[in-house]
């Protein structure tokens, strides 16, 4: 064959070649780690994998919290498309207790503006428990971070009222605007922590004692423990956590519920704080920020992508629900969400 037939024979090879790569869909090519046949695999994977896991124990310092079924164990992973994955008990209502705080802290962002969560707060990491008194001692800030009771108490005293019915009606419609759903109290929940909340009230009289408290104390603290004893369902939760990993709109309804704009500034407070004394742990082994309650419940965000939840009633030490960690740290490393890996 002379030259120029065998040139001309590559260039129409290689054209063929170019014409059949870009005629070939982008996911025949790559598997798309997100697509709905793996995350439903993802999800319950995670849940068969660590249902049989029995280390740690309930809360009790809330008497009624130690009464929950310990078996119970939920996995959920809502998009931002607004598709839904769940496994296990994820219609179950549970105490949203300290997973809360995120969502009343965008409220006083929303109402007021991020710099007051910095000026009359703090967003600097404690490394202490949430309860912890020492905390308001050795921080300037006093509040430190509203992922911690005593910041999370503050915020509650910034949600403008002229009540304290006014101000948890406000957080409660917030709530059902972020999980576009209809949401309860559990009462007994509520009843049982407002009979034993001596060290909140002792954290809020603190707080006031120095300025940083911005409502009546007892008033504050009692809508704060109302708040703590509202029942979210894993799959209500992951869709609260799928409104922020969507910049702020619902996915479920297509409404904005907050600016986009401050998102960021809750994730970053959440990625510090929002697992107390273990927040670097967590930002070690899941890269993801969270939040955590002591009810059991859990929610990873995934800014961009998706809420990944778990929720079970045994808890560590730190007072985070083991089951829904590991259940979490999997999918998420599973998926590779960790959001300070480059190739995510
Ligand atoms: N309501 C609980 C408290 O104030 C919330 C704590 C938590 O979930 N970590 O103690």
């Amino acid at each position: 064959m002379n030259p120029r037939p065998r040139g001309a024979l590559c260039a129409a090879i290689t054209l063929a070649m170019l014409v059949w790569l870009h005629s070939v869909p982008l996911q025949a090519r790559e598997p798309d780690p997100w697509s709905a046949e793996r995350l439903t695999r993802l999800v319950s994977q995670a849940h068969a994998r660590f249902k049989d896991v029995k280390d740690g124990a309930n809360a009790d310092y809330i008497p009624e919290l130690a009464k929950v079924p310990s078996e119970l164990f939920g996995v959920a992973v809502v998009t931002v498309k607004g598709e839904v994955f769940t496994a296990g008990d994820t219609d179950h209502a549970f105490s949203i207790q300290s997973v809360s705080k995120p969502f009343t802290a965008a409220l006083v962002m929303e109402e007021q503006s991020p710099g007051v969560i910095v000026d009359k707060i703090g967003v600097e990491p404690t490394g202490l428990p949430f309860n912890s008194i020492i905390a308001t001692q050795l921080l300037p800030q006093m509040s430190a971070n509203p992922m911690v009771n005593a910041g999370a108490i503050a915020a509650v005293s910034l949600v403008t009222a002229s009540s304290p019915g006014e101000r948890f009606a406000k957080i409660m419609g917030w709530y059902e605007r972020m999980a576009a759903d209809r949401l309860v109290v559990v009462e007994d929940v509520y009843r049982s922590e407002a009979a034993t909340n001596q060290n909140n009230r002792g954290i809020a009289y603190i707080l006031a004692n120095k300025g940083r408290l911005y409502a009546d104390p007892l008033e504050a603290v009692d809508v704060y423990t109302r708040q703590c004893s509202i029942g979210v369902t894993a799959k209500q939760l992951a869709v609260m956590g799928a409104t922020l990993a969507n910049r702020g709109v619902n996915p479920m309804s297509g409404k904005r519920v907050m600016k986009g704009d401050h998102v960021a500034h809750l994730l970053a407070v959440m990625m510090m704080a929002g697992f107390y004394n273990e927040a670097g742990a967590w930002a070690w082994s899941a890269g993801l920020p969270g939040k955590t309650g002591v009810g059991g419940g859990i929610v990873a965000v995934v800014p961009g992508r998706a809420a990944i939840v778990g929720f079970s009633p045994r808890l560590n030490a730190a007072g985070n629900s083991i089951r829904a960690m590991k259940a979490i740290e999997y999918i998420a490393a599973e998926l590779g969400a960790n959001v300070f890996e480059a190739s995510r």
